[in-house]
């Protein structure tokens, strides 16, 4: 994971490979990217169940676009399921080629003007009653919240 990911106080450090998750980790970051090419290579790479396993056992995730579709239950039109972690269903590229990418400021978990960057971005589609909704796009869901895991559909880290 890159080093926008760096957080005021707080270590941080690129899980890479199986020996790192020896090290001590407290939460885990799941960035942007292609979900497809971040399922595989953490299959590939015997990432996968290991981090499968601490996603179910509660450590506080934090995902934005990829990781958002990494953690969701269903992907619409495919079968495809990753960690399923987050009872939602999103829809991979769903801005289409106009609003492909863009940005714009909207309202986050009570707070207004935050900056919100779009690339190539799912649409959360549907969610189970327990999800909770943190910011929404032209009425669609695009960051929630369940138990240990906060995902966005957007990148806030593009905008600092
Ligand atoms: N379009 C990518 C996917 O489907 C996600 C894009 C992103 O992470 N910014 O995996």
């Amino acid at each position: 994971m890159a080093a926008y990911w760096r957080l005021k106080g707080a270590e941080t450090f690129e899980i890479r490979q199986k020996s790192d998750l020896e090290r001590n980790i407290d939460m885990l970051a799941l960035p942007g990217g292609e979900s497809t090419v971040q399922g595989k290579l953490m299959k590939d790479l015997g990432l996968f169940e290991p981090l499968k396993k601490r996603i179910e056992d509660g450590i506080a995730v934090f995902a934005t676009c990829a990781g958002l579709i990494l953690l969701a239950e269903r992907i619409e039109g495919d079968d495809t399921v990753w960690f399923g972690s987050l009872p939602v269903t999103v829809k991979r590229n769903a801005y289409g080629r106009q609003l492909g990418s863009f940005k714009t400021t909207g309202m986050f978990d009570g707070k207004p003007g935050v900056p919100m960057t779009f690339i190539r971005a799912p649409a959360i589609t549907s969610v189970s009653p327990d999800v909770e909704i943190l910011s929404s796009f032209n009425g669609i869901p695009t960051a929630v919240r369940r138990r240990n895991i906060t995902a966005l559909a957007w990148h806030p880290e593009l905008a600092v």
